[in-house]
């Protein structure tokens, strides 16, 4: 009986035995497969956590650098290698290594518990100067070791061009002012001083004074009238206009001055329309047919024309067979204050700011204005300006109305 009993007891053990250890490993089994899955979800996190902060990172204007606590690189953003043309990948390298700038180098070094954050502008001189503002902090953890710096790279290139396009300006809208003004002065003071008494001399001076003035009027309105193209809020009242009536009236206004120097004046621009503000047209063609006589030959010809462009404009030129330009001018000459001359423009009255006026009232209409010439032949002026259609009766088409900014 007893052997019997201990067989089953020993049978009823094995069984428990064999039971538990099945449950022990599948609560394993369990146990790991959990925790790889809460490895993965970690790890996906941490993933998605880097995607981010590098997208974040990279959708920065600023170049962004992070250096680790031995200065070396641990994180560049996309606009921090554009900024300096940068292929290759920078990470691990030392600041000294990527860009050999001495003076950021020694930026970093100085910052410290004292100094943690530092910012100034510098001046990388290259084909065009870059200018950057860079701000540097040094990051220090709780116990106030350093962890590394972050570098932030703010690009103020395009922002010091338009300053110094504004300093230049106003130092020659001084400069332009100036030279009539102190004539004026001039022949008042020697008026006073009695040159008035003598009529001959006196009515030479005044003359000069009244010319004088109206140079300064002049300029004034030039100034004016670029100050109020360049705001962007010029609204153009586009039109359909038939470029030979714009011709006839500017040759109208031009005529004596064209007598004056025996320039035949010619107008070749048979029956083309624009869509363009009739106002701002006249001006284009005054400055450039005023340009043709000042600076075209006397006795010679002035001749404006027109064309039919492939891509729906009209191509107007302004035709003289004067002194003409010289190669490296001809794209100079549309900028503010620009001449070939000083003393031929200043002498024939010009303000150095028709050819910008110009280009504005084109670009404004969505045209585009350039020059040719051989120099001593004369010079040709074009401009194009979106074309019209004449309607099916052979007159002009049906005036619209419109709006643009210049
Ligand atoms: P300005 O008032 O001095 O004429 P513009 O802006 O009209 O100013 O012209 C700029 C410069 O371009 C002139 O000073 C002159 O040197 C040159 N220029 C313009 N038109 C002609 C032309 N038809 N022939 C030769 N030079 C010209």
């Amino acid at each position: 009986m007893w052997p019997i009993l201990t067989f089953l007891a020993l049978g009823a053990l094995l069984a428990l035995h064999l039971w538990w250890r099945r449950k022990f490993l599948r609560a394993r089994a369990d146990a790991e497969r959990e925790i790889e899955s809460l490895k993965r979800q970690q790890e996906q996190s941490t993933f998605h956590h880097q995607v981010r902060q590098e997208a974040i990172f990279n959708s920065m204007v600023e170049g962004l650098l992070l250096l680790d606590e031995r200065g070396r690189v641990q994180l560049a953003n996309h606009a921090f290698a554009q900024l300096f043309e940068l292929r290759a990948d920078i990470t691990g390298r030392t600041i000294l290594e990527v860009l050999r700038l001495h003076e950021l180098a020694e930026m970093v070094e100085r910052l410290g518990p004292d100094r943690p954050w530092t910012s100034r502008e510098m001046r990388l001189p290259g084909i065009v100067d870059l200018w950057l503002r860079i701000s540097a902090a040094a990051i220090f953890s709780a116990d106030g070791t350093r962890q590394g710096t972050i570098l932030v790279f703010h690009n103020l290139t395009r922002l010091k061009q338009l300053e110094r396009t504004r300093e230049e300006f106003i130092a020659n809208v001084s400069h332009e002012l100036r030279t009539p003004l102190s004539h004026i002065k001039g022949y008042v003071e020697t008026l006073l001083d009695g040159a008035k008494n003598d009529p001959d001399v006196s009515t030479r001076f005044l003359e000069t004074i009244a010319r004088n003035a109206d140079r300064l009027e002049l300029l004034i309105e030039d100034l004016l009238t670029i100050s109020e193209l360049e705001s962007g809020r010029v609204t153009l009242r586009l039109q359909t206009v038939e470029l030979h009536a714009a011709v006839a009236k500017v040759f109208d206004d031009f005529k004596s001055r064209a007598q004056a120097r025996k320039i035949a004046l010619t107008d070749e621009t048979a029956a083309h329309t624009v869509h363009a503000d009739p106002g701002r047209l006249e001006q284009v063609l005054s400055n450039l047919v005023d340009n043709a006589i000042k600076y075209g030959r006397p006795g010679g010809r002035v001749v404006v024309g027109a064309r039919n462009t492939d891509d729906a404009k009209v191509e107007v030129s302004v035709k003289d067979d004067g002194v003409g330009l010289p190669p490296e001018a001809l794209e100079r000459v549309f900028e503010r204050f620009y001449r070939v001359d000083k003393a031929r423009s200043r002498e024939q009255g010009g303000t150095g700011l028709g050819l910008a006026i110009v280009k504005h009232i084109v670009q404004g209409h969505g045209g585009k204005v350039w020059a040719r010439s051989e120099p001593g032949k004369g010079a040709t002026f074009y401009f194009t300006l979106p074309a019209t259609e004449p309607t099916e009766n052979g007159k002009v088409g049906k005036g619209e109305a419109g709006t643009q900014p210049g």
